[in-house]
């Protein structure tokens, strides 16, 4: 079982942004999302973790790897996946990854070729192999990137926001596969859409402004607030009063008037009715719209 651990890990830009605010978390096999909306900090703490950027204090370690002092023993664990993974050159999906592969130091050919295709079929890819990368669609460009990323043999797999602009279909290729690699490595998981976390980690944590807010389960974090999730279906001209009377955590358009749902201890009575709370009201209940910190449930 190998194991992440980052321990009081800061980061503060030369423009004054604290992007990483003192970071702890331990994570070990499967799935670990990492929850937050832009700007949180999820891509710094990404690239620390991959050794392209350095911290201004902390430790990261990964079992006996001192990720922050040795980032040479780091990267020959590492599949990385970064959020801008989309300049491509002109050429295949098998060149490309062969390129890479030979970046990463697999100089024998014969090795080289039963690896690339091993991964072609494992990402779906080999029966386009011969085609270009530059006219693949979004999700096939996700499913390269992954396979590059597996390239010999991580231990420790960051995509960075991996399905951002993926449409639903591909999206759920790229879940399945995601679930499917993250079996024996640790996968590190970044995104600010709530149903990637729900649908495929068993491990989470939400960031906000460079700090952790909740870490656990997204089981546990929904069980910690069950009771306190409300709802109520409003006319659209009723949306300021609800905004200054109460806290609202989220309101969604279903078929064309707001459902609201807010955060009370008690019952606000008014017509609201008690619902069991998704991972959405998680992720609302510690991150409102406007960026503050609503309720530290830790
Ligand atoms: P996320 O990936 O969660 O969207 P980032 O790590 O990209 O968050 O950014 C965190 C914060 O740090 C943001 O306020 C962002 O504007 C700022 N930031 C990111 N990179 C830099 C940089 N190179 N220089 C200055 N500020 C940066
Ligand atoms: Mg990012």
């Amino acid at each position: 079982m190998a194991k992440l651990s980052i321990q009081q890990l800061s980061k503060t830009y030369s423009n004054g942004v604290k992007a990483l605010d003192n970071i702890n978390l331990e994570i070990e096999n499967g799935l670990f999302g990492l929850l937050g909306p832009n700007g949180a900090g999820k891509s710094t703490l990404m690239r620390t973790l991959a050794c392209l950027q350095e911290a201004d204090s902390g430790t990261a370690t990964l079992d006996e790897i001192n990720i922050l002092q040795d980032p040479s023993s780091l990267r020959k664990v590492l599949g990385y996946l970064p959020q801008e993974f989309g300049v491509y050159p002109r050429i295949t999906a098998q060149q490309l990854l062969d390129h890479i592969a030979i970046l990463k130091g697999i100089s024998q050919r014969k090795e080289r070729k039963e690896l690339i295709e091993y991964l072609l079929h494992k990402v779906n890819l080999y029966e386009k192999r011969h085609k270009s990368v530059k006219g693949f669609s979004g999700g096939m460009k996700q499913r390269v990137g992954i396979a590059q990323a597996l390239i010999g043999n991580p231990r420790l797999i960051i995509v960075d926001e991996p399905t951002a602009g993926l449409d639903p279909g591909e999206r759920n290729r790229f879940h399945n596969l995601l679930a499917d690699v993250g079996q024996n490595v640790i996968v590190l998981l970044s995104t600010h859409i709530v149903a990637d976390v729900s649908e495929l980690c068993t491990e989470m944590a939400i960031m906000n402004h460079g700090s952790i807010v909740y870490k656990g389960s997204p089981i546990t974090a929904m069980d910690k607030i069950r009771g306190m999730v409300w709802q109520k279906t409003i006319e659209r001209s009723e949306l300021e009063h609800y905004q200054n009377d109460y806290v609202i955590i989220s309101e969604k358009m279903v078929a064309g008037r707001p459902v609201i749902h807010i955060w009370s201890e008690n019952d606000p009575a008014n017509g609201f009715t008690r619902v069991e709370p998704n991972l959405e009201d998680v992720f609302f209940s510690h991150i409102h719209p406007t960026g503050t910190t609503l309720n530290p449930v830790n």
